[in-house]
Parts: C-alpha cells; structure tokens; sequence
C-alpha cells in the first residue's frame, strides 16, 4: 500500500509539471503572478489534444452543433444584460490579524466563531461583494464611457451572435452552438495549482431546445459528458455528479449538476451543466431591443428558445488528467534490478507525445537513417519524437515520465542482418504494460493510428 499522501502526490505533480514542461509558472523570472500559468512544449500539446478531441464529439460528430469564435473583449452593454455587472461577485472578508484577503466561504468555523485559515485570527470584516471581473478601457480615453471588461465566460458571446448564428446555419430546435475560449476571472483566493487560476480556458456548448425538452436535455448533456470524461481516460469512480440543490442554483436555473473529479486536494468541480431556461436570450433581447425568437415553421410560432449549457474548463481538466495518469510502479532497470518507474498513463488519444522513435545505437548509420526514415513515415499523423541519445531503457523511461504511449526500437533485426524475415520490422512497446510486439514498419501508421484516435 502507498504511503504517499495526498499533498506529497500534489507536491510530486506540481514538480513533474515543472520538470518536463507541462505547466510553468508566469513571468517566474519576474517572481510569478498569482493564479497565472504557462503550458510548455508538453502542456501545450496535452490541452490542444483535449480541446480537440472535444471539439471532435460536441461539433464534428454531431449534425445538431455549430462553433463558434468570440471576441474576448465585448459592449459593456452585454455584461449589463446578462447581470454580470451587478452580481458576478464573491463575498470577500479581509483578516485585519494577517491581511490575508479571503472568499467568506473559506472561513473556518470550529464552533468557535468565524476565524481565519491562515493564521486563526478572528478578526475580520464583513463580508462584501467583490466582483470578479477585470475592467479595461477600450480606445484612448480612460472614462466611464470606454469600460468593458474581460470575458469572465465564453457563453454570452453566443447568445449575443443567436440569430446570426441560426441564420446563417439553418438549423432547427434542438440545436447547439460550441465554443472554446479563454476567460477571466479575478479570483480573490487563486489556489491549489492550476485548479482556480484567473485566466482560464473554456469549452462551452449552448444547446437551444424548447421548453418541454428542456429537463431531459438536462439529464441527456450530463450523461454525455460523463461519457466524454471516461473516454479520456478518467476512472468513472473518481467522477461524481453532484445536484446542485435549489438554495445555490441561479435563480433562473431549473436544473443544475456539477461533474465533480476527486483531486489529490478534495472533491472539486470539473464542469457544470446547467438548464438556464430562456433566461440569456430573453434579457438580451429586452436591453437591447432585437428580436431573438425562433420561428417554428410547423406551427408558425414565435418564441426565445431554452437553453442547457454544458461549460467544461480546459484548464481543470487537463489537471484532472494529469493527477489521473500520474503513478508510480516498478520495473526492471538495465541490469534487471528493480526500480521505481514513474509512469503519466495518459489515453493515447490526449498524450501529449504518441510515439517515439528510437534508433538502437545512434553512431550505426543504417539504424540512424532508418529510424528518421519512420519519423518522416508518421509525421503526417501524429507527434512524434526522436531520440538517440543514451540507453534505450533511458530512453523509455524518459518517455514513460510525460506519458508516450508507444515507443519504437530499430535494432539489427530491422536491417535483416540475421534473419532476413525480420527486415524492415520494429519492436513496438507499450508504455503501461512494457510488453514489446514485432510489427512491419509499413503496417505502424495503421496500428497506431487506430490506437490513437
Ligand atoms: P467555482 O465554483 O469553482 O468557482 P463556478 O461554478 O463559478 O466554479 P462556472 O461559472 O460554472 O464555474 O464555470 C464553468 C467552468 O469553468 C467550471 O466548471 C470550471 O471548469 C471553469 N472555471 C471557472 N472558474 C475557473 C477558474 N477560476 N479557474 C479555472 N477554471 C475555472
């Protein structure tokens, strides 16, 4: 049994994440900027697989679902519409003991009164509402009229561009508008890594349905997206579905369901999915005095569509992915010694890296020349990685360590030196289970890909 516990597993992550480039702090050199982060060369690559792939089955593989790109920056006029402006906010208490600025809601309470999580002091203020969105000025004048602020969600960009959008795509109730975009969000308290950052991602989907449709929607979008957790490689036992019970759901919601991850630091929320009712489209139609009916061409009626609206955050999930594929296991070192392997078991599909190419010795010319020979072979359809320096099981290893999970061996057999049946074959290994299979180089686009996808 592990003795590791949770915070060390946090610790060992963060630091992973640091090592091999996956997610650095912002402007670290300059000491950092709280609640912001950069994805290295291998981040970079793990969140586009995911922002992919999810683009693939929420728009790609559906007739019902359209995308859509916002601008980030938007008429103030919308924030004051969707009721942004006035409640997007979170009660915050100062502690006059260490200064420290606290969400209410982090307070702890041991039945001692309210006392503050970092130093136990209880002298604190009252809480007031401090709202989360960044204001800017757009133009050259710094006055009231030129606010805006930075989108703290991605959803209002598609409900501003509804007509538009059902125009020019012909669709009909039920349909969907999809959209993937950063968000901002002035967190009062950014914490537990990437988890609660103030610059985000979000994957977004509005889909505009008719009232009666709307609470089987509800329940249709929630099974989906569990379904999408698990095909990334989430353990269904780790994912729970909380409802969010009538007292905490928006007003204007009539069903809400958080998909929460258990996270080495606690059960936290990875997605919401809510049904808004005709809420969104109706309070912009109102401010701004355009038509935003749907006209149902079999009955000849008008009316604002509902809507239910699955918005995932990229950023948590791709830490949810991380936390998941993280292990440690044993293997045998070069000698056959046993040693400690740490392993990312990413799903091929998300892996930031899908197959690396590894030339047995890289001072034999034929080994060296063969192996680019296969890089070049797959390079149109996937990420692949050369490496040649060191001892294969380094190599491996090193692989193991970000997630690849394929690796291929030229070795003297490949060159068909010994036996000539075996030329221009390759040992393809597996990343978790290390079992190793002699395969055609012709045949690995297929057997990869198909893997893969
Ligand atoms: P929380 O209660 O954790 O602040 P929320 O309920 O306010 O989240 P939503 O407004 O429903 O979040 O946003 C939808 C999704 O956007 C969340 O499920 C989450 O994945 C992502 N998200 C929201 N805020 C942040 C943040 N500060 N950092 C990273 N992701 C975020």
């Amino acid at each position: 049994m592990s003795t590791v516990t949770d915070a060390q597993r946090m610790e060992k992550i963060v630091s992973l994440c640091k090592r091999r480039g996956l997610i650095f702090q912002s402007s670290e050199i300059y000491g950092g900027l709280n609640g912001l982060w950069d994805y290295g060369p291998l981040g970079v690559e793990l969140k586009r697989n995911l922002k992919n792939y999810w683009w693939r089955v929420m728009v790609h593989e559906r007739d019902d679902v359209v995308g859509l790109d916002g601008s980030i920056l938007m008429n103030r006029a919308v924030w004051k519409a969707s009721g942004h402006e006035d409640t997007f906010s979170d009660p915050m208490v100062d502690c006059r003991s260490c200064k420290a600025r606290l969400r209410a809601d982090q307070l702890i309470d041991k039945g001692k009164g309210r006392q503050c999580p970092n130093c136990g002091g209880k002298d604190l203020t009252e809480p007031r509402a401090f709202n989360l969105m960044f204001k800017t000025y757009v133009g050259a004048t710094e006055d009231e009229s030129s606010v805006t602020y930075l989108r703290p969600e991605t959803a209002q960009a598609i409900f501003v561009q509804f007509k538009n959008v059902l125009e020019v795509s012909r669709k009909k109730l039920p349909f969907g508008i999809a959209q993937i975009g950063k968000a901002f969000r002035n967190e009062i308290n950014p914490r537990n890594f990437t988890f609660r950052s103030r610059e985000f991602e979000q994957m977004e989907l509005e889909y505009f349905c008719r009232a009666e449709e709307g609470m089987k929607l509800l329940e249709y979008w929630k099974d989906e997206r569990l379904k999408f957790y698990e095909n990334i490689g989430i353990a269904r036992d780790k994912l729970h579905v909380l409802t969010v019970p009538d007292e905490e759901r928006a007003f204007y919601s009539k069903g809400t369901y958080d998909i929460e991850y258990d996270f080495p630091f606690g059960r936290q929320e990875l997605e919401g999915v809510a049904y808004r009712t005709d809420y969104d489209l109706s309070q912009h139609q109102k401010a701004s005095g355009k038509s935003l009916e749907y006209f149902d061409e079999e009955t000849k009626q008008k009316f604002i569509p509902h809507v239910v609206e699955p918005s995932a955050g990229v950023d948590r999930t791709v830490l949810a992915l991380i936390c998941e594929a993280y292990s440690e296991d044993q293997a045998p070192d070069e000698k056959g010694k046993m040693e400690t392997r740490l392993v990312l078991r990413f799903h091929p599909r998300i892996a930031p890296i899908k197959c690396a190419v590894f030339p047995l010795l890289k001072n034999k010319e034929q080994l060296v020349a063969k192996a680019k020979e296969i890089v070049d072979l797959l390079r149109p359809q996937m990420f692949v990685f050369y490496d040649e320096s060191g001892a294969i099981g380094r190599r491996y290893r090193r692989q193991d360590e970000i997630g690849t999970p394929f690796g291929i061996t030229v070795d003297f057999e490949t060159l068909g030196e010994k036996d000539s049946t075996l030329r221009d074959t390759v040992t393809l290994r597996e990343r978790d289970s290390m079992k190793q299979e002699r395969v055609a180089i012709k045949d690995l686009p297929d057997i990869l890909v198909s893997r893969i996808r």
